[in-house]
């Protein structure tokens, strides 16, 4: 709407340069970035845009994640657009069906229905110079045009599964936590969990109470805080409601405080190891067993994997009926795990909590740019971005929640807010009448030793392994510094860093 009203005014006082020329969008993917993106281009005046989705619904992580308890370690009032904020979300954090249902209304009050293509995956996108457009391929073989296209397909879309030997002769029943398998009854089962990430964290709690036995196989533990949850009381929704700004006030100071917690990132410093302290304090305070706190408390530095927060999943290993183990998995068999030390333990049914695909960022589209240059190949030694955004030879292609934004202390939204404005900039070049915007190799070369250099200063770097980095150690996924920073950085268009033509 404001950039409707700023285009109407610069025309009546002449200050308008130029016409704008009507832009053909695509973005890929409608998920969060996805979805905020389209709602920032709209409220900007664009009105030709399409939005692919592969899936049948909107909502990426959050229509996929759909295990016992999953939810967002990330308060509601943070996890949401700044400029869609809501008075009434229902408690501090926010579960799945919550944050889906706020991307569902989002996509119906702005329209976007009209512009989305459900079920159609993009699989190859082809930059023609002559014509300066790109042409996106969907997986039925049809193809269309756009001036402009906007990579919105997340870096936790493709699930990962574990290359373990006799997986796939295992003869219960198996699935992914990311791909739910909601028809199996686990009452009863005696069940094996791979992988203790974020989402095994949220899910072993409800999973054990209703397994015979649970057994949960970790390859290494992770630092744990605890969770501040509550649900918010009919009051305090209606004050939110009624005070103006207060839900702007609460969101800024939540804001304040997650950002804080950036120095507790940066390698050695004091903060880091009061964290340290702080952490080990809560798994002593809730695993008694010493035998089984030795499995629980890292050796690496807090940070290095993402830090995760919760208030019953520690307690659940504690049951009787739960068992950790921490001896690798050697082979899967039709009815049992057998690990290292030779133990062999009979189950009904694996979950699978290995994670996702997170260094391949755009794969599997095959997207090639200028000259043919295929992304695969520019990528070869791990995805690179400049702002996280734009990669030379791509022009007028845009990345949202691209290489090296990731955070393990704040609201990912934030960082998509940032990169809309800058997208948004790049689209108004292109509308005011520019034919490309092409990032100059070199300012992006130097921004990636920038940031790599920079990474070499935080948990990220210390020696764990994480999903923030590729088999060779290179950091791909993770922002060095405080989201402020990132919003200084992206704030300023620089156009000595790009090629406008
Ligand atoms: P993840 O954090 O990548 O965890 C994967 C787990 O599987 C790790 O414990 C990993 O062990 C283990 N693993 C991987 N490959 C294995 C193999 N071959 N054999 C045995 N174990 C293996 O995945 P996730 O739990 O799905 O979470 C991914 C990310 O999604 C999170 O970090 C977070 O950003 C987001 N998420 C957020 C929330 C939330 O907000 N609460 C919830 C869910 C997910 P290692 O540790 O040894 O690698």
């Amino acid at each position: 709407m404001l950039g409707q009203l700023v285009d109407r005014l610069r025309q009546r006082t002449g200050t308008a340069t130029a016409p704008m020329r009507d832009l053909r969008i695509g973005i890929v993917g409608a998920g969060l970035g996805g979805v905020g993106m389209a709602i920032q281009l709209l409220e900007h005046g664009m009105r030709d845009i399409t939005i692919f989705e592969k899936a049948d619904d909107v909502g990426g992580v959050w229509r996929d994640n759909t295990y016992p308890d999953a939810g967002c370690d990330v308060p509601s009032h943070l996890y949401s657009y700044s400029f869609e904020r809501r008075a009434d979300w229902t408690r501090r954090f926010p579960k799945q069906p919550e944050i889906l249902d706020y991307v569902r209304d989002c996509v119906r009050k702005y329209h976007l229905d009209e512009r989305l293509q459900l079920g159609t995956e993009i699989v190859a996108a082809e930059w023609d110079e002559d014509a300066a457009r790109w042409t996106l391929t969907t997986a039925a073989g049809a193809t269309h045009t756009f001036d402009a296209v906007i990579w919105g397909l997340g870096q936790l879309n493709r699930p990962k599964w574990p290359e373990i030997e006799g997986l796939d002769t295992f003869e219960g029943t198996i699935f992914h936590s990311a791909r739910w398998n909601h028809d199996h009854d686990l009452t009863g089962d005696r069940i094996a969990v791979i992988g203790n990430g974020a989402s095994a964290v949220q899910f072993v709690p409800p999973v054990a109470e209703k397994a015979a036995r649970l057994y949960q196989f970790q390859r290494a533990p992770n630092w744990f805080l605890p969770k501040p949850d509550a649900v918010f009381s009919a009051a305090e929704i209606r004050r939110f409601e009624r005070v103006p700004g207060l839900d702007l006030l609460y969101r800024t100071r939540l804001y304040a405080g997650f950002e804080s917690k950036w120095v507790a990132l940066r390698s050695g410093s004091r903060v880091a190891e009061v964290a340290r302290e702080l952490s080990t304090a809560h798994i002593t305070k809730h695993v008694p067993d010493p035998e089984l706190r030795a499995k629980l408390i890292p050796d690496y530095p807090v940070g290095c994997k993402r830090i995760l927060i919760s208030d019953n999943y520690l307690q659940t290993l504690c049951r009787d009926d739960v068992e950790v183990i921490d001896d690798p998995i050697v082979r899967v068999e039709p009815h049992a795990v057998v690990t290292g030390d030779g133990s062999r333990r009979e189950v009904d049914t694996i979950i699978v909590a290995t994670g996702f695909a997170t260094t391949d960022f755009l794969a599997p589209v095959e997207i090639s740019g200028a000259q043919g240059r295929k992304l695969e190949d520019v990528w070869a030694d791990g995805a690179r971005a400049y702002e996280g955004i734009a990669v030379p030879g791509f022009p007028n292609s845009f990345i949202l929640y691209g290489p090296n934004t990731n955070l393990n202390h704040n609201s990912i939204i934030f960082m998509l807010e940032a990169q809309y404005r800058w997208i948004l900039g790049a689209v108004a070049e292109l509308r005011k009448g520019a034919r490309t915007i092409d990032v100059r190799a070199g300012a992006a070369r130097r921004y990636d030793e920038r940031i790599q250099r920079e990474l070499q200063q935080t948990a990220f770097a210390a020696d764990c392994h994480s999903w923030y980095k590729t088999a060779s150690g290179r950091i791909t996924n993770n922002w060095p510094g405080p989201t402020l920073r990132y919003w200084f950085d992206t704030r300023r268009f620089r156009r000595g860093d790009l090629v406008i033509e």
